[in-house]
């Protein structure tokens, strides 16, 4: 599998993930990386399949239709994102990208159309749902502590300590985790209560 984090202008970080042997690439948050997300496509003759974004927040979907203006593409965000869309995915879903299965976690609370999606069983790519050694806010409109609270700890920390973690922002001390660092560090992630959650989300 090819796999690439890309982080060229901003702290927003974008991912390309293309089959070798396919050529097919899917991009993910293509934030205000679309000039460099560009270079690596062309440069590697890979055919873009998807533009997926984690959630509908500007900063995640600004290089979409440069993208897909360029390459074809079809953009993909889920069902209650208000962004424009070819192609609404829910939880449980699994875009496939040549041999590479992508399965769509359903997992709101910073907004309420947030997804995360689980590359071929090893990678997870968490958009602003949960950083290394942090998670996403709360407080913007659609954001709910209660629903964080169950897409954290019901969704992400079932997974597998050794799923690997790769953030929408380049928030933390590196660039990317496991589930297991961030279970063990993270201290957004220590054992709460909802209400104890909701509580710690609401500090000031
Ligand atoms: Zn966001």
């Amino acid at each position: 599998m090819f796999f690439r984090q890309v982080k060229h202008h901003g702290d927003n970080f974008s991912y390309i993930i293309a089959d070798q042997a396919t050529r097919e690439a899917v991009v993910v948050d293509s934030s205000f990386n679309a000039d460099e997300i560009l270079r690596v496509l062309k440069a590697e003759g890979f055919t873009l399949k998807y533009i997926i974004s984690t959630h509908g927040h500007s900063d995640h979907t600004a290089g979409n239709f440069e993208l897909k203006a360029a390459l074809g593409g079809q953009i993909v965000a889920h069902g209650l994102s208000r962004i424009r869309v070819d192609l609404k995915v829910e939880d449980g879903d699994i875009l496939k990208v040549g041999g590479i299965q992508i399965p769509v976690i359903y997992t709101p609370g910073h907004t309420a159309d947030g997804i995360c999606l689980l590359v071929d069983g090893e990678k997870l790519l968490t958009g602003d749902t949960l950083f290394v050694g942090e998670c996403g806010r709360t407080d913007l409109p659609g954001g709910n502590p209660r629903s964080l609270y169950d897409s954290l700890f019901n969704k992400l920390l079932r997974l597998n300590d050794a799923v690997e973690v790769y953030p929408g922002h380049d928030y933390g001390s590196k660039l990317h985790s496991t589930v297991g660092e961030e279970r063990r560090t993270n201290y957004v992630l220590q054992p709460r209560s909802v209400d104890e959650f909701v509580a710690f989300m609401q500090e000031p």
